[in-house]
């Protein structure tokens, strides 16, 4: 219930449906009830219960009261004027108008009343949707790892979806069944007292026979939702990778995983629908069980205690029919309720994730950057795993330091604590002397750029990839950096120019011209401190000229941390850090290096690199 309600809070404020659901529900209800009340002079009517004398108690007019009887009475008082002015079959022709102009109003406010429902069950699912997404975005970059993917788009899309379908949808049987049920058993009761207490005994055995199967239900439920996140995994996988997977000719690997997770997934759909489908008939039995009840029961009363009248009782019936209807719609409803809520578990479970990385509450803002940034002693581990160890250096405003090193050293590791994408778990990093955790981490990364080896780019146009992140930018700006980076010539190669939409993950662009978009966006943003994660090592020799041409213009007048694949690039770099298996294990400026002869000569010399003033290869700095 916890979670039910916690659903209901995102159409807040309910103010806006309340009003209008209510008295629409009400009146619904109510026309329906006038329904039922005619029942019993139309039985009449056509058992022959009605002539003159009988009706002649009703001549006079009743005195207006809010009861059913006056209803009744009135009624009769009517009746009694046709019957003998138009006879019996005008007299049956007149219930008959009257029923089906208050079917029709009855009906014409439960559509009223269902769409102000359904506007609030719209609100609350996109309010759910905006909220999860905003959460996704807050969350640390750490928690994004491979598996979690999938799961994390089955919440925001599919348990979401069954939120709509299997809780909002049913507001209606929570909010108006009851009510329906309530005012038509204070009929049944004015109706046979009697055997109204007698129904009221069979409903709890019932509610107890229902309850039971409906407790199992949940369980699937979570199986299931769970087992969609996974397949979802396996396809954003398959999607991402298809050319790889073609090429190691991987598709009976890749259809055998996905096999295996769609057979969990139907046991667990199919363990979720015997027990649905078993409470349906269950349910249906034990209405037939209360009919069958109330038929010996009240036939007793008619036939044998003769305290009832027939009319009356079919009345009762039919109206009984009436109440099962909203009984049954909520037992239903109690069911897939158990999906909606197994769902509802799992998106709150995420939006109650809280990021690692936040804001002290006294977070100073990073205005500008004046001196330094240090690492001291920084020791990193992704939970047991010790990655960094030890890690000491000071990267000075305005010069560059360089890591290199054996790939899983932990380069790219050392980077990300930069910009606190991951917070250091031994030692500090400080900027100007200050610990980064103690500034707000928004004014941080402003001061920063980063370009990786992979671009990030969005299916949009290349105007607007450049210009992301960068709030007032005007064409001459986009253009300016485009020219910079290299990148305005063949921009306008294409008629759409800047407009032109590059497709998903900028796949319409080659690799070189996708990462000088990327550095054009990180020359827009002018951040004063700038991280090249082997920014270039994707490329072919020739669009890394361009590339490099573009990244050496970025990087004036910046303070860089560049990581590098290839030493040609970072030979002029003020301090060179070799990094092998999280630690320091050289240190100095190309030419110390090389003299040193350590890991960072036995690597130039496997790149084939030996002079600084090589003029082939020294497309560098
Ligand atoms: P480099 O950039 O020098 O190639 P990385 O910093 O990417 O190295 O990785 C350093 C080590 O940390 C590797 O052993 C890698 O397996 C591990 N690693 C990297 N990212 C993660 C992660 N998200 N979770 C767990 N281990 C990781
Ligand atoms: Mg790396």
């Amino acid at each position: 219930m916890k979670t039910y309600n916690r659903i209901l809070t995102y159409a807040r404020p309910w103010r806006r449906f309340l009003p209008g659901y209510v008295t629409f529900s009400l009146l619904s209800v109510g026309f329906g009830l006038v329904n039922m009340t005619l029942l019993k002079p139309l039985f009449d009517v056509i058992f022959e219960q009605v002539s003159p004398d009988k009706l002649s108690r009703f001549s006079e007019k009743p005195d207006p009261a809010f009861t059913f009887e006056f209803i009744n009475d009135l009624f009769n008082h009517h009746m009694y004027r046709i019957e003998v002015d138009h006879g019996k079959f005008g007299a049956l022709v007149y219930v008959c108008v009257i029923i089906l102009s208050s079917f029709l109003i009855s009906n014409l406010f439960r559509f009223l009343s269902s769409v102000v429902l359904a506007k609030a069950r719209i609100l609350i699912v996109r309010n759910l949707r905006l909220d999860l997404f905003r959460k996704v975005t807050l969350l640390d970059v750490g928690f994004f790892t491979e598996q979690r993917k999938g799961d994390v788009m089955s919440r925001i899309t599919s348990d979401v979806q069954q939120i709509d379908v299997s809780l909002a949808q049913n507001l209606k049987v929570f909010f108006r069944e009851p009510v329906t049920i309530i005012v038509y058993f204070g009929l049944l009761f004015v109706t046979s007292y009697s055997l109204t207490l007698f129904t009221l005994v069979l409903l709890p055995v019932s509610g107890v026979v229902i309850s039971m199967i409906v407790k199992r239900l949940r369980r699937s439920a979570i199986d299931v939702q769970a087992s969609l996140g996974r397949l979802l995994n396996i396809l954003d996988e398959t999607l991402g990778g298809i050319r790889v997977i073609k090429a190691f000719n991987a598709i009976p690997y890749i259809n055998r995983i996905f096999r295996k997770e769609v057979g969990r997934f139907s046991d667990a759909e199919l363990s979720w629908s015997v027990k649905i489908e078993l409470s349906s008939p269950v349910s249906e039995f034990l209405g037939a069980v209360s009919i069958a009840g109330i038929l010996l029961y009240g036939g007793h009363l008619v036939l044998i205690e003769k305290s009832l009248e027939a009319s009356s009782f079919m009345m009762f019936i039919a109206v009984f029919t009436q109440v099962l209807q909203p009984a049954k719609a909520i037992a239903n409803s109690i069911n897939n309720f158990q999906r909606g809520i197994a769902s509802g578990m799992r998106v709150f479970e995420l939006l109650d994730t809280e990021p690692e990385i936040r804001n002290k509450p006294d977070a100073r803002k990073l205005e500008v950057f004046s001196n330094e940034i240090g690492f001291r002693n920084v020791q990193f581990g992704y939970g047991e795993k010790v990655v960094l160890k030890n890690i000491s250096f000071t990267l000075s405003k305005g010069k560059t330091v360089a890591l290199v090193g054996p790939s899983g050293g932990g380069k790219t590791t050392l980077a990300n604590l930069l910009p606190r994408f991951y917070d250091t778990t031994g030692g500090e990093v400080l900027i100007d002397g200050v610990p980064i955790t103690d500034y707000d981490f928004y004014s941080l990364r402003e001061q920063m750029g980063i370009v990786t080896q992979e671009s990030v780019l969005f299916n949009d146009s290349i105007y607007n990839n450049i210009a992301f992140g960068v709030k007032e930018a005007s064409p001459e700006d986009v253009e300016r950096v485009a020219r910079i980076a290299n990148a305005h010539k063949f921009i306008m190669e294409h008629e759409q120019g800047y407009d032109r939409i590059i497709g998903e993950r900028g796949l319409k662009l080659s690799g070189g011209q996708r990462q000088r978009i990327t550095i054009a966006r990180a020359l827009l943003k002018n951040p004063a401190i700038l991280i090249l994660d082997e920014a270039t090592s994707a490329l072919d020799s020739e669009s890394e000229m361009l590339v490099q041409d573009a990244i050496n213009n970025l990087m004036k007048s910046r303070t860089s941390l560049v990581i590098a694949h290839r030493l040609s690039t970072i030979q002029h770099a003020d301090e060179i850090l070799v990094i092998d298996n999280g630690e320091i294990v050289e240190r100095g400026t190309h030419a110390e290096l090389l003299r040193s002869n350590g890991i960072y000569g036995k690597l130039t010399a496997m790149q084939g690199l030996r002079n600084i003033n090589d003029p082939g290869l020294s497309a560098g700095l």
